[in-house]
């Protein structure tokens, strides 16, 4: 009697009503306004399977039941038999929107309890009745939950007080009219959804304003009686891994999702937890069920849980929800789906969110483990690391030497700590944004890095954090940063270790099919080139070359080489340089092996490489042969009220030009070099910061000299493209004037954003979260491209060049450059490539398949 049958001899709630249906074999699928549950349970009836009736209300039915304005009541309870039990249930458009709590065993009144005192035995009755009363009062009449949730007497004297403290709190006595109950509980579930608290919450985990809200009243499938009764769920995969293992709880004389509470290894609990499985003790039922999980998977092309319900050994499938999984089970979950032809392989690329594929590339602080979170900041940076808190890079360092790994905390870094940022498994800052020092490091490391963390007290005197509740964390004390979210957490939480498996693998082939726009990385270390090969990154597209001056034995030529009073003196120093970049370069192109390689000619101040505390001033002047005071005036003298709009960029290969003459040389020789063992090289040469069409003719100039004496020198010939780096609103603006100069031009968003906005990439950290919680921007344009305004220069830049030169290579190679929407605009203006991160080219190339799909 309990299953919706084919639909004849049914009776409809009102058959003219869309807004109420029963669902049957036959009945419409109106669905979409009825939300997903409901959806879920027609198609379930439609596969035949042992589905309890069920009646859908749509969201307007909700919605005008929360405003007072009731369905037929008496027609809702007549299409279910008589004296059946229901329970109603949430059906939003999205489960992870959340929704009300189910309500079950309405109907349950002083009649229907003697009755079923007779048929089911007093215990199981009582138990029901109880159990109803108890979530009546205290979801349905809002009563406090203190009076009610400690009951559990069910004999008749239990259920006696129950049924008195209700009247007592409530003030009226308990319904006893099952359409009266099922009143209630259906406006104070409506109601509940409306609530400024529950609106706010759906609406934080992405539901829109006016998100709807549907309900499913169901026949109840009772749990406990005679024969084999219980309750459970059941799945096909694991939700850690996605690998196929059938995974499930039940418990026997329950009902609900009773079976989930249960604290227990036991899978198939039996009534006892050392009592055998279900697939033991059950196997017909269970291979029922079983057979029922995989024809769900079939039909409905996903991975299921099905939640079921035993009635004297007969089986009730009350609903089904997609199984919870891991970033990890996801991928899997989808490439499986697709081998065995049920979801094509677009589809399946289509169902994994881009984001969640870092999950995959770095460790992660594991779900469940419990987070004693001491501070947030900025995720600047995926993954988990934990180690023992160090103040400074010299520590890192030592501290990486003794094979102990610890977290380098600072105010902000500076290219000073690149070597302490290298030896740290993460690294926390005070200061700093998106695009500030640390963040960009730390992305391109794959190190987990937090920034910005501004209300956690760094004392750089003391060497302590505090933490906002005022907890002090000294050196060597044990942190872990999840760099994924943002959060500071003392100790060492368990974490889950990457996984590169090989579903992922198929995956990401999968996507590289569809991809209609290519994916470079930005990539300064021959580490970095590794990873963004392992990546599958077609090419290097920007190789920032002054993080190669930070080494130890390079610092010292290259302060010599900033403090050189004339241009032999800067030959000199440069010449030490020369063979260092060459090597640098040769090894690039080899571990590339053929693919374009972009490297950016020398951009950051000067100023930036100079010592900026007394110990590295005293070691220079020591180096130099000068005495302190000396080394500190000129220190001084270099230092610019604005450097990141001072002299940098293309402006010094204009002021200072032996810089770049030496780095173009050191990139020709090591084309001709590595050219020589294999294929010819073709490097890519790039001017950053450039705001005048003069700039670039005068450096480039000076490369074809360059060049030419190269070639001369060697007897050997190569050619090389130039570029240009787009990120000044004026290049943009003049990017007709520009590009006949050039073969390639690449936006770089991060300098773009700062100077568009006029805020300061190293700065914006401190206020941004203010300025994202008051709406002024929606998101940080550092992280999401500011389509609007920073959009609308790259727009005009792409088409002003396109103008003039239809072949140029257009490309992004700012931070935004991994970042799924901010792909998507660079496809729509039609950009070649975008660069990115070497640990955010697998998310980049997804993203971009789903574009193309
Ligand atoms: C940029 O400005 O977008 C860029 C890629 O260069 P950098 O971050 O090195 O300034
Ligand atoms: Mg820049």
């Amino acid at each position: 009697m309990l299953r919706a049958n084919k639909g004849a001899a049914v009776q409809k709630p009102d058959s003219h009503n869309p807004d109420v249906t029963l669902i049957t074999q036959t009945s419409p699928m109106a669905t979409p306004t009825h939300g997903g549950r409901a959806k879920c349970l027609q198609r379930l009836v439609r596969l035949n399977l042992p589905v309890p009736r069920t009646v859908s209300l749509s969201f307007d039915m909700v919605h005008r039941i929360a405003s007072g304005d009731m369905p037929d009541m008496d027609a809702l309870v007549s299409a279910f038999p008589d004296g059946a039990l229901l329970c109603v249930r949430p059906s939003s458009e999205d489960p992870d929107w959340g929704g009300p709590g189910a309500i079950l065993n309405i109907g349950m009144n002083d009649d229907r309890y003697a009755e079923m005192s007779k048929t089911h035995g007093p215990e199981a009755a009582g138990e029901l009745y109880l159990r109803f009363v108890q979530s009546f009062a205290i979801h349905v009449a809002r009563l406090d939950p203190d009076m009610f949730e400690d009951l559990e007497d069910c004999s008749a004297e239990g259920l006696a007080i129950a049924l008195r403290t209700y009247e007592d709190e409530a003030e009226e006595p308990f319904p006893q009219s099952p359409a009266e109950q099922l009143t209630q509980v259906l406006r104070s579930m409506a109601r509940a959804w409306e609530g400024t608290s529950a609106r706010l919450l759906r609406q934080a985990k992405g539901a829109p304003l006016d998100a709807g809200l549907g309900l499913v009243v169901q026949e109840m499938a009772l749990g406990l009686g005679q024969g084999e009764c219980g309750s459970g769920v059941l799945q096909l995969v694991n939700s850690t891994s996605g690998q196929p293992q059938v995974t499930g709880r039940y418990l026997s004389q329950s009902q609900g999702r009773e079976a989930l509470l249960q604290n227990t290894e036991s899978l198939y609990l039996v009534r006892d937890p050392r009592g055998p499985s279900l697939e033991e003790a059950e196997p017909e039922i269970f291979a029922k069920l079983k057979a029922h999980a995989e024809l769900m998977r079939k039909r409905l092309r996903a991975e299921m849980q099905i939640e079921f319900t035993l009635v004297g050994g007969e089986v009730h499938i009350l609903d089904g929800v997609r199984v919870q999984r891991s970033a990890r089970a996801a991928v899997r979950i989808a490439v499986r789906l697709a081998t065995d032809n049920i979801i094509s392989r677009q589809e399946a690329v289509m169902r994994i969110e881009p984001r969640a594929i870092s999950e995959l590339l770095h460790r992660q602080v594991a779900p469940d483990a419990p987070r004693d979170v001491i501070g947030v900041g900025i995720a600047a940076s995926p993954g988990a690391a934990t180690g023992r808190i160090v103040f400074s890079a010299a520590e890192a360092q030592a501290s990486h030497a003794r094979n102990e790994p610890c977290i380098l905390v600072r105010r902000e870094t500076s290219p000073e700590d690149i070597r302490g940022m290298h030896a740290a498994a993460g690294v926390l800052t005070e200061r700093g944004g998106m695009t500030s020092h640390a963040a960009v490091i730390g992305r391109g490391l794959g190190t987990p890095c937090v920034v910005g963390a501004a209300r956690i007290k760094l004392d750089q005197q003391r060497n302590t954090i505090t933490s906002q509740s005022g907890k002090k964390f000294r050196a060597g004390d044990i942190i872990t940063l999840d760099g994924t979210l943002g959060q500071i957490l003392a100790g060492a939480p368990d974490t889950v270790e990457a996984s590169l498996d090989d579903a992922f693998q198929t995956l990401m082939a999968w996507a590289d099919d569809e991809r209609d726009i290519s994916i470079r990385a930005n990539a300064d270390t021959p580490a970095d080139a590794a990873t963004a090969r392992n990546f599958a990154a077609q090419g290097i597209g920007l190789c920032r070359t002054e993080h190669m001056f930070f080494e130890a034995d390079r610092i010292t030529p290259m302060r010599e080489m900033i403090f050189a009073d004339t241009p032999e003196d800067r030959q000199a120093a440069l010449a030490v340089l020369l063979p260092m970049q060459r090597a640098d370069f040769s090894e690039l192109f080899r571990i590339m092996e053929g693919l374009p390689v972009v490297i950016r000619l020398f951009d950051p101040p000067l100023h930036e490489f100079l010592p900026t505390d007394r110990a590295g001033v005293r070691d220079l002047a020591e180096a130099l042969n000068l005495p302190v005071s000396d080394v500190t005036r000129r220190v001084e003298a270099m230092g610019e009220y604005n450097p990141m709009l001072g002299l940098r960029g293309v402006r010094l290969g204009i002021t200072l030009p032996e810089i770049y003459d030496m780095q173009a040389r050191a990139i020709f020789e090591a084309t001709l070099d590595t050219s020589a063992e294999g294929d010819p090289v073709v490097p890519e040469i790039m001017l950053p910061l450039v705001s005048a069409k003069r700039e670039v003719e005068l450096v480039r100039g000076r490369i074809d000299a360059v060049a030419a004496a190269v070639r001369a020198e060697r007897g050997k010939d190569f050619t090389y493209r130039l570029g240009v780096m787009v990120e000044t609103p004026r290049a943009c603006l003049r990017a007709g004037d520009i590009v006949p100069h050039s073969h390639f031009l690449s936006f770089g968003t991060n300098d773009l954003t700062q100077m568009t906005y006029g805020l300061s990439r190293d700065d914006a950290g401190r206020f941004m979260s203010d300025y994202v919680q008051q709406g002024v921007f929606s998101e940080d344009p550092f992280h999401v491209l500011d389509i609007e305004g920073v959009g609308e220069l790259l727009a005009i830049g792409a088409e002003r060049a396109r103008m003039v030169q239809r072949d140029v290579t257009l490309s992004i190679c700012g931070e935004h450059g991994g970042n799924p929407a901010s792909i998507a605009f660079c496809r729509a203006v039609g950009m070649d490539y975008v660069s990115c991160s070497p640990f955010r080219v697998p998310v980049a190339r997804l993203a971009a398949a789903q574009l193309a799909i």
